[in-house]
C-alpha cells in the first residue's frame, strides 16, 4: 500500500522513513460523526470504568461540543434533580446558558478554560443547589474538534470538583485518543484489504488479458472469457449474445443476436456501451458489448439476482469483456486473412487442375465431385443449356438418376438463373420454395447455393450444391461459387474449343466426311489392336468430270455434297466415312464381312442413283481383311478396293466389284 498517497499522515524524517503518527493532523480530518461517536463512546467507557464504581456524587456529568450540544452524560442514581434538569441533559440537547442562567459549562464554552461555579453565583432557580464545574478538551487545533466535560453535582465540601474534573478530563481525552487511534488503524486496514483486493482484480486481469491475447481462436477466446466469469462469479446467471456473422463453432450454446430480443442488449450493441437496468436492489441485467476497434460483435448479458455485485464488480467484468472484444476482433481478423489466403490458393488449385484437362466430361466430374467436398454439399451438379432446342441437359452430378435428364430452359432454379444471369442462394427451401425444383425434392434438400457458368458473357450453364440442412451455405461459400464458376466457364469454353479444333483436323471441308488420314488412322488401329475384321468400300462418281464440265464446278460440289450425305445416312456411327480424294470416298465399316458391306455399297448404289439430280451413278470397290489371312494390312486393304473399283469402272460403271 501506498502511504504517500493515503488519506494518512505520519511524520517523517528526511529520508522518508516514519517517525511517528501525525496525530493532530489526522484528526482534523477525521468525519464529525464517526468524531462524535468516538466521544460519546469513549465518554460511556470511562464513567462505565471509572465514575460509576469509584464515586458516590449526586449530580450528573456530560460532556458537550463546542457548540453545547450534549453527547453523551452520566447521571448518579441517587441524584435529586428537579425534572426539569434532567429533561436540559437529554442527549442532542443544547446545554445554553438562556435557558440554564449562568454557569462553568457555558462559561468553558465561550473562553476555553476550566472553570466553577458555585451554587451561588447560578442566577436560575434550577440551578441555585447545585454547583457547575467544566473543562475543555482539546483533540485538535480546530475549535469545532474541543469537547467540554462539564458536571452538575450538589456541593461536597470533601471534594475539590475542579481537580476532580481535570483528572477525568485527562482520562476522558486519553480514552478519546486511544480510540481515535484504533478507529484509523480499523480504517487503515480496511482500506489496506480494499487495495489488496484491487491489486488482486488487477493482476487477475493481467493474467486474463495475457491469456486471451495469445489464443488466435475466436471460438476459443469465447469459451475463454465465459469460463473465466464463471470461475470468478459462479452464481452469475449470463447469456452470450453473437450476432449472426460472428457465430463461432464452439460448443458453448450462443444466441443469435436477435435485435428485439432484449432492450438493455439491443442499446449496448447499438451504442457499444455497457447498460445497467437496476429492477431491485439486488438484481440487476447488465448488457457488456463485446467490443473491439472496429466494430461490436455481441452482447453479454448478465443477471445479478443471485450474486452480490457492485460497481467493482461491473467495472472489472467490463474490463474483461473489453480484453475479449480486442482478443476476438484480432482473431477474427486474423481467421479472414487465413480464409482469404486459403481461398486463394483453392481458386488456384481448382484453376490449375481445370486448365489441365481438355476434355469436358472430365472437366464436369472433376467439379461436381471435387467442389461438393469443398462446399461440404450433400449434392451437386452441372447443368449446360441448348439453346436451340430451349433445354437444359444435366451434365454430371452425384444425384441417382439425374444425369443426362432434360428440363426446360425456364424449368427451376437454373431457369432463374438463366434469366437473371446471377446466382443464388437458397436458406430453406421447404420454408419459402421460390419456384418447385426437382433436384431440390428428390434429394431433400433444403439449402442451395447456385451460379451460372459464363461463357463470353452468355450463360452457358448453371453449377449448383445443395444440403438437407437449412442455412447451410454462408455468404462466403455462395462468394466462392461465383469466382470458381468464372473458371469453370473459362475452362469449358477451351475444351469446347479444343473438341472443336480437333475435329476440324479430322473433316473434311467440303463434305463434312472425315479426313483421309483419320480413316487410315483407324483402319490402322481396327486391324492391329482391336477387330477381329473389317471391310472397306471404295465409291467414286462415274464421268464426275462431265458433270463439272456440263454444270459448272459449284453443282459438281453440291453433287459431291449430297452423295456424301446419302453415304453418311447409309451407315452406323460407328463406321468410317472419309474422302479419300477429289470424288472418291471410302467407307471402313469395322466387324463387318465383305458380305454386310455388299449390302451397304449397294443400298449406297441404288440411293445415289435415284436421289441425285442431275443423276449422277457411282461405282465401288469392296475389299476386307480377317485375322486369317496371311498378310494383313492397310495398303493390301486399299490396295484390293481400288483393284476392285477399277473393275467396277472396267465393266460399264454404276455397280459393285468385291476383291476379296
Ligand atoms: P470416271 O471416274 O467415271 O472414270 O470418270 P471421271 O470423270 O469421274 O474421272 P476423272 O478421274 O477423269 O475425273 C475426276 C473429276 O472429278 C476431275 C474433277 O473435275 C472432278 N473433281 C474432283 N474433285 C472435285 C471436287 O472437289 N469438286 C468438283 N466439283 N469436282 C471434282
Ligand atoms: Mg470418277
Ligand atoms: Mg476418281
Amino acid at each position: 500500500m501506498n502511504l504517500n498517497n493515503s488519506k494518512y499522515q505520519f511524520k517523517k524524517d528526511s529520508v522518508g522513513n516514519i517517525q511517528e503518527w501525525d496525530f493532530s493532523h489526522n484528526i482534523e480530518k477525521l468525519n464529525v460523526k464517526h468524531l462524535r461517536q468516538i466521544i460519546t463512546d469513549s465518554f460511556g467507557e470511562l464513567t462505565d470504568q471509572i465514575i460509576a464504581d469509584s464515586l458516590q456524587m449526586n449530580g450528573a456529568f456530560f460532556v458537550v461540543d463546542s457548540n453545547g450540544k450534549i453527547l453523551n452524560k452520566y447521571v448518579f442514581s441517587e441524584c435529586l434533580y428537579s425534572e426539569r434538569l434532567v429533561l436540559k441533559l437529554s442527549i442532542d440537547k443544547i446545554w445554553s446558558q438562556t435557558e440554564v442562567g449562568m454557569n462553568a459549562i457555558s462559561d468553558c464554552i465561550s473562553t476555553l478554560k476550566p472553570s466553577l461555579f458555585s451554587s451561588k453565583k447560578h442566577s436560575n432557580e434550577m440551578m441555585m443547589n447545585y454547583i457547575t464545574c467544566a473543562v475543555p478538551i482539546s483533540l485538535s487545533s480546530k475549535k469545532e474538534q474541543t469537547v467540554i466535560l462539564g458536571a452538575v453535582l450538589k456541593k461536597n465540601e470533601q471534594l475539590n470538583e475542579l481537580f476532580l474534573m481535570k483528572t477525568f478530563a485527562m482520562s476522558l481525552r486519553t480514552t478519546m485518543l486511544k480510540n481515535i487511534e484504533s478507529y484509523i488503524h480499523y480504517n487503515l486496514y480496511t482500506d489496506y484489504l480494499k487495495v489488496a483486493r484491487e491489486n488482486e482484480q488487477r493482476k487477475q486481469l493481467y493474467q486474463i488479458n495475457k491469456n486471451l491475447q495469445s489464443k488466435k481462436d475466436a471460438g476459443l477466446i469465447i469459451s475463454e472469457v465465459i469460463q473465466t466469469i464463471k470461475d470468478i462469479y459462479p452464481k452469475l446467471d449470463f447469456q452470450l449474445f453473437l450476432s449472426m456473422d460472428n457465430k463461432t463453432n464452439i460448443s458453448f450454446k450462443t444466441i443469435s443476436f436477435d435485435i428485439d430480443e432484449d432492450v438493455y442488449c439491443k442499446r449496448a450493441f447499438m451504442q457499444g456501451k455497457v447498460q445497467i437496468n437496476q429492477m431491485e436492489p439486488n438484481n440487476m441485467i447488465i448488457a457488456v458489448p463485446l467490443k473491439g476497434h472496429q466494430a461490436v460483435y455481441g452482447v453479454f448479458r448478465i443477471q445479478t439476482n443471485l450474486e452480490p455485485f457492485g460497481d467493482k464488480d461491473i467495472h472489472f467484468v467490463s474490463m474483461i469483456v473489453d480484453s475479449a472484444g480486442i482478443a476476438f476482433e484480432n482473431a477474427k481478423l486474423l481467421e479472414q486473412s487465413n480464409s482469404s489466403v486459403d481461398e486463394l490458393r483453392l481458386i488456384n488449385d481448382i484453376t490449375r487442375k481445370l486448365n489441365k484437362s481438355l476434355n469436358l466430361s472430365e472437366i464436369f466430374d472433376y467439379i461436381s465431385t471435387e467442389l461438393i467436398n469443398i462446399f461440404q454439399a450433400d449434392f451437386g451438379c452441372i447443368l449446360e443449356f441448348n439453346k436451340e432446342n430451349n433445354e437444359i441437359v444435366v451434365k454430371s452430378s452425384n444425384i441417382t438418376n439425374l444425369p443426362q435428364e432434360v428440363f426446360s430452359i425456364n424449368y427451376g432454379f437454373s431457369g432463374i438463373v438463366n434469366q437473371t444471369k446471377e446466382g443464388l442462394i437458397v436458406q430453406d427451401y421447404e420454408m419459402n420454395p421460390t419456384v418447385s425444383s426437382k433436384v431440390m425434392e428428390i434429394t431433400s434438400s433444403r439449402s442451395l447455393i447456385a451460379s451460372p457458368i459464363l461463357v463470353n458473357d452468355e450463360v452457358s450453364g448453371v453449377v449448383m450444391f445443395t444440403n438437407r440442412l437449412p442455412n447451410f451455405f454462408t455468404y462466403d461459400n455462395f462468394r466462392l461459387l461465383q469466382v470458381l464458376s468464372t473458371h469453370i466457364g473459362l475452362a469449358m469454353s477451351n475444351a469446347t474449343l479444343h473438341d472443336e479444333m480437333n475435329r476440324m483436323v479430322i473433316t473434311d471441308n467440303l463434305t463434312g466426311l472425315y479426313a483421309r488420314h483419320y480413316l487410315d488412322e483407324q483402319v490402322k488401329s481396327s486391324i492391329q489392336t482391336t477387330h477381329q475384321y473389317g471391310s472397306l468400300i471404295l465409291i467414286d462418281i462415274d464421268f464426275f468430270k462431265r458433270v463439272n464440265d456440263t454444270y459448272g464446278h459449284q453443282l459438281g460440289d453440291k453433287i459431291l455434297k449430297k452423295v456424301s450425305q446419302i453415304i453418311q445416312s447409309c451407315i452406323r456411327d460407328s463406321d468410317i466415312a472419309a474422302r479419300w480424294g477429289g470424288e472418291e470416298i471410302a467407307v471402313y465399316i469395322p466387324e463387318a464381312q465383305v458380305k454386310h458391306a455388299l449390302k451397304i455399297a449397294e443400298r449406297i448404289r441404288k440411293r445415289v442413283y435415284q436421289e441425285t439430280s442431275p443423276r449422277v451413278s457411282v461405282s465401288c470397290g469392296v475389299s476386307d481383311w480377317s485375322l486369317s489371312d496371311n498378310v494383313v494390312g492397310v495398303e493390301t486393304l486399299f490396295y484390293k478396293a481400288d483393284m476392285a473399283l477399277y473393275e467396277a469402272k472396267k465393266m460399264g460403271r454404276n455397280q459393285i466389284q468385291i476383291n476379296t
